[in-house]
This record gives C-alpha cells, structure tokens and sequence, in this order.
C-alpha cells in the first residue's frame, strides 16, 4: 500500500512536461478543445464553477457510465438511486450538516480576501489535522502567519459550507432548504424505500451519480475544488461483524476502478486517515490520493461509518431503519461503508494522466493518451482532400458505415491532414482513417489498382499507418476498440 511517506519520490515522476507548466497547458486545452470552460465566461465567469463543452460532456458521461456499468448493473448487490437534489432541511439537520459542515475561515484583514485557515497553516508547513477553530486561531496567532498578501489574518471563524434557500413562498422559517452538499444523503433516507421495494439480502449497496454542492471559501485547481461539482457514491450496507473483510473488498474494487479508467499504479497513494483526522463515528477511512500537477492531494475517499448515519436518522425521523435477517432472526441498523468519488476530481486525474508531449515523425506534439473506452471520439474519418468531390462521398460513405456501429465516430475534413492529426491527439482520438486517391481510384499507371478500397489507419499512439481494405474496417475496429 501507497501512503504518504512516497509523496516525494512520486511527485517527479511526471515530470514531462514541468508540472508547474503542466495544470496550465491541461486547462488551456481543455478549452482550445471544447472540453471544460469557465462558467459564465461571458459575464466575467462565477468564481469555483466550471462547464464541460461539447467534448468534455463525452469523456464525464463515459466515466460516469464506466462507474455505473461497473457498479450498479454488473453487480446484483447494488441498487441504482436518482434522489432529488432538494431534500426536507430535516435530514441535514439530522445529518449534522446544519450544525458541523463548517470550514475554518480567515479573512486578511486589508484586502478582506478570505481563506481557509487550515490550508494556510499546512502551506507554512503546521500539521492541522484534528484541530478546531480556535487551535487554529491559535497556532496562527503565536506564530505570526500572515496572508500570502503579506498581512494580518482575522480571526479564525467556522463557516457552514451549504448552499441555503428557500422554497416556496419565503420568509417563513419552514421553507428553508439546501442544495444538497454531498448525494449520499439521498441515499440514507431511501435505504426503507429500497429494502422495502427490493427485498434485498445483506450485504447490499445503494449507489447514485449526481451534483453536489458546497460554498467553498477559495475554489482553486480547476475542476478540483469548485462550489458544485458531481459525486458518485455507493452506501454499502453490511452487518458490523464482517466490516473489516467488506472493507479490504472495496479497497480492491476501487483499484480496479482506477484501472478501468486508465489511472496508472504508482499515481494513486492510499492514505489511511489518522484517528484524529478521521470523523468520530467511522472506524477507518483511507483517502485516495492522486499525483495532481499542483501536488498529491485527495481524489476519493472510502469510509467504514458505522451505523451513525442510519442511526440518527432513525432517532430524527422517528422510522424503523433496520435490516432484519429471517435465517437468523436477528434484527439490526446496519453499518456502511462508503465509497465517495468526485467526478470532476477524476476527470482531472485521467486528464492529467493522459496529457503528454512526444515526437513523432520528428515533430512534437501534444496528445491526449485515453483509452478508446473514454475518449471521446473512437475514430475520426477523414477525405484527403476538402474540395474532391469524389474523395469527400467515400469518405462519407466511409463515417456513415462505422457511426452504424456502436463507436464514436467524428467526420472532419478542417484544415490539412497534418492539422487534423493534430487536433485528433489533441482531442485523445485513437484511431484516424483517410481515404485518398488510392482508395477511389481503379487503375494505377495503366494496371487495376490494388489499393482501390483501401484507406490508411493511423495510430494515435505509435503514429504508424496500416492500409486495410473498408470491407475489413469494422473487423478491424472489433478487435481494437471493443
Ligand atoms: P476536501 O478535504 O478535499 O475538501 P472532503 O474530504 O471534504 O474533500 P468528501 O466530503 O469526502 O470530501 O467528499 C467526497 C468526494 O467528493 C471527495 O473525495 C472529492 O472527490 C469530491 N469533492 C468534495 N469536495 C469537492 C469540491 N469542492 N470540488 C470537487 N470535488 C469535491
């Protein structure tokens, strides 16, 4: 197991290209390329909010899909949920979100912008872990922490991370609500819905994609820290004699995972979160962390809660929330363990992974190496040439045989070939095929032209081309994309 003793060693490990140049050349790509914008842009953007373009919306939909084939549908002890994001203010209270979802809050008493106390503290190298507000205030007092501005701090204040509203007609205390600001309470208060629908055994898991939402103090690192941001998370639920062998599962379902979506090995560390940094309730918690180009930092965590969640809901709701097991008899509140994963921290984790600069043909280029289960487009199908007439319908013919298949197939026929193989690396497109004259043409220097119906495959990767005839393509693409 990984943990953080390594951070260092792995820190250098990406080090093409500098890692300081890296998160800027990754944004400023996803941009130029129509995956992830600043939201709002025209308006001078919304500070922590971010929106995933035309490209950046295929690669989320294919990880979320990843997750939920992988998850929900091929494993017949988890149930699919889509709870809404506006829930009774009850269950937060419940929660304890109301009273202790708070983030310690500074403010540098000049310029009045606000930070997080802890990460000020951890940036000057103090070990914050466990501490509350006023240890903090603290800490920052006796040794003269300043802002990075170069000034005072305020006074350390807890600030509740939750997005407040109102619905309905307002001013009435009865009609305060939340946006949600994790998806795993919509799943605790359907855990009866679901045992009562679904007559599930034990162990069982209840998991749902969806947004959450938090008031940040300082959103920062793209879509790493934003105010609201997508979460897949699974409550799994299990009787607490068996926590220890379920959990070692889990840690090994989720390896699996980072896997599946192309993380590699030695960029995941897993953190088991010390007693005092651990919430009360949960027993043990391991933090998965990634090799992010601002530093290792959390991608996802997984948390064996007891049963405190279950539990005060029951006591709020005054509802029987427990699993009763007819072999045995024995009638119990179940304990969970949670695997919590953000999405966009992983968007950003497979971004980063599969952003790289090489040379091919004696030329650099930048390339994005996803896989072709995530990229967003599989193939893209180019005509030599814009303007043949000839070319462009075979080409045609070409896309429209293959988008009949279940692949992403883009048609582009922008620019020369040079600009569209760069912009197809770019955009992470494994597999380019161009028709050119010698697809379309029967005769070569008065002999049958034995390339007629063949078209060149160029391979993101290698760079190398293979000529194949279009009736054998979807064999082709068979064995390398499916
Ligand atoms: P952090 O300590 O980084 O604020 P957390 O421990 O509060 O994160 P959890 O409450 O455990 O996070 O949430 C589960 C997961 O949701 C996190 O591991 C992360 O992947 C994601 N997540 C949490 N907050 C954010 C955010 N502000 N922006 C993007 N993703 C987030």
């Amino acid at each position: 197991m990984n943990d953080k003793e390594n951070k260092t060693n792995n820190e250098n490990m990406n080090s093409q290209p500098e890692n300081s140049n890296k998160m800027e050349e990754i944004i400023s790509l996803a941009k130029r390329r129509g995956f992830i914008f600043q939201g709002s842009e025209i308006y001078g953007g919304l500070a922590g909010t971010w929106d995933y373009g035309p490209l950046g919306v295929i690669l989320k939909n294919r990880v979320k899909n990843l997750w939920w084939q992988n998850f929900i549908e091929k494993r017949n002890d988890i149930y699919g949920l889509d709870a809404a994001i506006l829930m009774n203010s009850k269950i937060w209270e419940a929660s304890g979100h109301v009273s202790g979802f708070n983030d310690p809050l500074v403010e540098d008493l000049k310029t009045k912008k606000r930070y997080r106390a802890d990460h000020l503290l951890e940036d000057a190298g103090y070990e914050v872990a466990g501490k509350t507000s006023e240890e903090m205030d603290a800490l920052i007092k006796e040794n003269k922490i300043l802002s990075p501005d170069g000034n005072e701090l305020s006074q350390v204040k807890k600030f509740n991370m939750m997005f407040k509203t109102e619905i309905g007609v307002s001013g009435t205390g009865d009609s305060v609500s939340y946006l949600r600001p994790e998806t795993a309470g919509g799943i605790f208060v359907n855990y009866k819905n679901v045992l009562d629908s679904m007559h599930p055994k034990m162990p069982f898991g209840i998991g749902q994609i969806g947004k959450a939402f938090r008031n940040e103090i300082a959103p920062r690192d793209f879509i790493f820290r934003t105010r609201e941001f997508e979460q897949m998370e699974i409550e799994y639920f299990i009787h607490p004699d068996n926590w220890e062998v379920e959990f070692e599962k889990w840690v090994e379902s989720l390896r699996e995972f980072n896997n599946l979506v192309g993380l590699r090995k030695e960029d995941v560390f897993e953190v088991e979160v010390s007693d005092e940094d651990r919430a009360h309730y949960s027993k043990r918690t391991i933090d998965f962390e990634f090799n992010y180009p601002f530093g290792q930092k959390e991608l996802y965590g997984l948390a064996y809660r007891t049963n405190y969640d279950l539990s005060k809901h029951s006591e709020a709701s005054n509802q029987k929330l427990e699993y009763f097991n007819d072999q045995t008899g024995e009638r119990f509140i179940p304990h969970v363990i949670e695997p919590s994963i953000g999405v966009d921290r992983l968007i950003l984790a497979i971004l980063t992974t599969a952003y790289s600069k090489d040379n091919v043909g004696g030329e650099e280029r930048t390339v994005l190496k996803l896989s072709p289960e995530i990229a967003p487009y599989q193939i893209a199908v180019f005509p030599l040439l814009k303007n043949k007439e000839i070319l462009v319908n075979k080409a045609k013919e070409v896309f429209e045989s293959l988008n009949q298949e279940n692949w992403r197939v883009t048609f582009d026929d922008n620019g020369n070939i040079g600009k569209r193989y760069r912009r197809q690396d770019e955009i992470g497109t494994p597999f380019c095929v161009t028709v050119d004259f010698e697809t379309i043409e029967t005769e070569k220097d008065g002999e049958n032209n034995p390339l007629l119906n063949t078209v060149t495959i160029r391979n993101r990767d290698t760079g190398e081309q293979d000529r194949i005839q279009i009736s054998e393509l979807k064999n082709y693409f068979k064995e390398k994309i499916n």
